[in-house]
């Protein structure tokens, strides 16, 4: 277990400990126990995942001296809106690059677009072309920001970078202490099951898992790219951690699985049958995931149960990882869902 005093310098941002809850009656249907650990619990408006690695990256964003964050994503993105809003609290200036089809007719203002104007950020559109360089257009804006005198700080996609991948750390911290609250000292094998879509939160939970020693086997449904390409992010990643933090340590690259076959229509495109799983589980236990991420790695967690009702064994935590303003925006989709 890796004391908190071991733990980069962090700011206060996410509610935590965030509930871990038992789905009674999905659990009963799927013949395995499902636990929800409530992340989309961390906040209202900073909702989600995100705001977990923002704790780390911000606080080091302050103690390098930036005043502006800069980051990127889609254009719904939640990661880019909870910067916004926690750049706001942290005393910080935000600049969001966001993708879109055409960048000179950029998507109404609605679910996360709306938060992030209400937060005051700047917002640059971006094509889908240019978000593949992004890196030139991120030191592009960086140069223009530090010619006029201010000190900015580029996030990478998701915030799922090394020190990101401490938000998850603390929160397999977080999950093992639920999980003894249950068990007592022995801990039952446990499936941890999320959305992967930068990878920074299925790296920090495997090396949250490597840290703590609990039994937890650690499961990422990717809902873009494939799996090659979340091995290459998520254990260069770990490896870069180590580097930075375990630099003694030769447990090597921690275990983790991959769940490919559910990206469906691509990223941030969803197929009626996800939407339906969605609707489902609000009427059967009163709990909402979104279109983008959770409702697609839920998708994907139920087919491969009904195909094999143990391939996660006994007992299965799923993250809710937020996401809930991507709902609104296609509302239209559910049309005859309803
Ligand atoms: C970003 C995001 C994810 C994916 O997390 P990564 O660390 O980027 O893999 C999952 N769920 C929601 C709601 C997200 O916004």
């Amino acid at each position: 277990m890796i004391q908190q005093d071991a733990f980069p310098p962090r700011i206060t941002l996410a509610n935590t400990p965030t509930p871990l809850q038992k789905m009674e009656r999905l659990s009963r249907q799927a013949g395995v126990e499902i636990f929800f650990k409530r992340d989309d619990f961390t906040g209202s408006e900073l909702s989600g995942n995100k705001v977990r690695k923002l704790e780390f990256i911000l606080a080091d964003a302050l103690q390098r001296g930036a005043d502006t964050v800069i980051t990127c994503g889609g254009a719904q993105s939640n990661h880019c809106r909870a910067t916004a809003l926690a750049a706001v609290r942290a005393g910080l200036s935000s600049l969001l690059l966001l993708r879109t089809d055409d960048p000179a007719n950029p998507p109404a203002v609605s679910g996360n677009i709306l938060l992030d104007r209400l937060a005051g950020s700047d917002v640059v559109w971006i094509s889908p072309d240019q978000y593949r360089a992004r890196d030139e257009v991120f030191e592009r804006e960086a140069r223009r920001l530090r010619s006029e005198g201010r000190h900015p700080c580029i996030i990478p996609e998701g915030g799922s970078t090394a020190l990101g991948a401490w938000g998850y750390v603390a929160g397999m911290a977080e999950l093992a202490a639920d999980l003894k609250r249950l068990d007592g000292d022995r801990v039952k094998p446990t499936t941890i099951v999320c959305a992967a879509g930068s990878g920074g939160t299925l790296a920090g939970l495997a090396l949250g898992a490597r840290l703590s020693g609990e039994p937890v086997r650690v499961v990422g449904v990717n809902v873009c790219d494939d799996r090659d390409y979340f091995v290459n992010i998520i254990d260069g990643i770990c490896r870069e951690f180590d580097r930075a933090w375990q630099p003694h340590s030769s447990a090597g690259i921690p275990p983790y699985d991959i769940v490919d076959g559910y990206v469906g229509r691509g990223y941030a495109l969803s197929r009626p049958e996800e939407l339906a799983a969605i609707r489902d589980l609000v009427r059967l236990e009163g709990v909402v995931l979104d279109p983008v991420y959770t409702g697609k790695a839920y998708f994907g967690m139920m087919a491969e149960l009904a195909k094999a009702p143990r391939v996660f064994g006994e007992r299965i935590v799923f993250i809710h990882t937020g996401g809930l303003f991507g709902l609104f925006p296609i509302a239209d989709q559910f049309t005859g869902l309803l």
